[in-house]
């Protein structure tokens, strides 16, 4: 998969190994960007004018292009700032209104903070209790101990689809499977896992399923919400607002249907353009291809890795597209900062999972993840960079 020409922020010889953070963006992103301000702008859903009423057009064929993606339906995506806004959301809202002092929901040890702290505020406001299932010695969400931990109390299990540190890809219609047994509702993280891997919520049967556009190619500030229709009809609004209203007066509001009603505020009209345009290009390469290509490209790290001697590999071997691990004796930023001499950018830190790195002995971790603009040579670039941090800390 040679893409590299596609990406014009990575100049050559930069081997860029932080896609899990963020995904670069091809040119068709920046295109639909600079065509949306520079050409068709106009706001959304309430213009009388032509522009206007084309702009709507395109921001709701977003959303269609959104729900595709994924196998939901249109009237199922809520767009968000991203993972953590539409976390946010459903805790608010659903658990908000379902879930009551003495429920209990149940996350997993590798999950990113987006998952755990927004569940501890509900947890403060309603007395709901947390339970965390913990992980295979390979990092995968041990689904044995979470099929021994539920109970008919657990009215929500909320998983990474994809774990943003190890890679580890769940079993996401067992878990599914798991948690409806006690009556619970799945809502899965697909940060990771939406660039990555084809994704079918329908085939899935989860119940919710959140996502980010900025690694999946498209831009900040936008992302996804996915809902079963007849949960996301039922839900409270988040936030209140214009445009999500149906009629205001001071004595009584009454709101718009879903997805309207949970976006308050004038939307990102153009954000929604660029995912758009980032869905398009890696539907036209094809998920299943694109998780081919970083899987090959795990193999040949990991492989690579395992020949150094005082490198040791977390997470399991068929990761999809993130490979972390920790050099004997040298702290991760240490080991980020000589391969970033040697052009190549990895990311080093908890990664926003300080309870999986609690649960792996570890303050820190340093983490290579792919996307469709890396190749063999990139992964070449970070084991001559990790021989050279060898040298320097003997
Ligand atoms: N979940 C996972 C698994 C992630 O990797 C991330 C981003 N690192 C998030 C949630 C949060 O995404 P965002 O910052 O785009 O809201």
């Amino acid at each position: 998969m040679d893409r590299l020409a596609d990406f014009p922020a990575i100049p050559a010889g930069w081997a860029y190994l932080d896609t899990a953070a963020t995904a670069q963006k091809p040119q068709p992103v920046i295109d639909a960007i600079t065509r949306a301000y520079g050409e068709t702008y106009a706001t959304v859903h309430r213009g009388v004018y032509q522009r206007s009423a084309d702009m709507t057009l395109a921001y709701e064929a977003a959303r269609a292009a959104a729900a595709r993606l994924i196998g939901g339906q249109v009237n199922e995506i809520v767009f968000v700032r991203g993972a953590t806004e539409a976390i946010n959301l459903v805790a608010q809202s659903w658990g908000g209104t379902h879930l009551k002092a003495g429920d209990r929901i149940l996350l997993s040890q590798l999950e990113h903070h987006s998952n755990i702290v927004s569940w501890q505020l509900l947890r403060d406001r309603t007395g709901i209790e947390i339970d965390v299932c913990p992980l295979t010695p390979d990092g995968r969400i041990d689904l044995d101990a979470a099929e021994a931990m539920l109970t008919p109390a657990h009215k929500l299990v909320a998983f990474a689809h994809v774990s943003n540190v190890l890679g580890s890809i769940l079993d996401v219609r067992r878990a599914a499977d798991l948690a409806h047994a006690v009556g619970a509702k799945l809502l899965l993280d697909g940060c990771q896992a939406v660039p990555r891997l084809p994704v079918d919520v329908g085939a899935i049967g989860c119940d919710f399923y959140v996502y980010s556009g900025h690694k999946l190619y498209g831009p900040t500030g936008i992302g996804c919400l996915w809902a079963r229709a007849e949960i996301l009809d039922a839900m409270p609004p988040y936030q209140g607002g214009g445009s999500m209203i149906d009629k205001v007066t001071f004595e009584r509001t009454t709101y718009a249907p879903a997805p309207t009603r949970f976006e308050a505020g004038t939307p990102h009209i153009v954000g929604a353009l660029g995912l758009h345009a980032a869905i398009d290009y890696v539907e036209a390469i094809g998920l299943d291809a694109i998780h081919a290509h970083e899987a090959a490209l795990v193999t040949r790290t990991r492989d690579a890795l395992r020949d150094l001697n005082s490198v040791t590999l977390f997470g399991p071997d068929d990761a999809a597209g993130i490979v972390s691990f920790a050099v004997e004796g040298v702290h991760p930023h240490d080991v980020g900062t000589i391969l970033d001499e040697g052009h190549v950018a990895i990311r080093a830190g908890h990664h926003c999972a300080q309870p999986l790195m609690e649960a792996l002995g570890v303050p820190a971790t340093a983490r290579a993840s792919f996307g469709v603009y890396n190749g063999p040579a990139d992964v070449d670039a970070l084991v001559r960079g990790l021989e050279r941090v060898r040298r320097i800390f003997g």
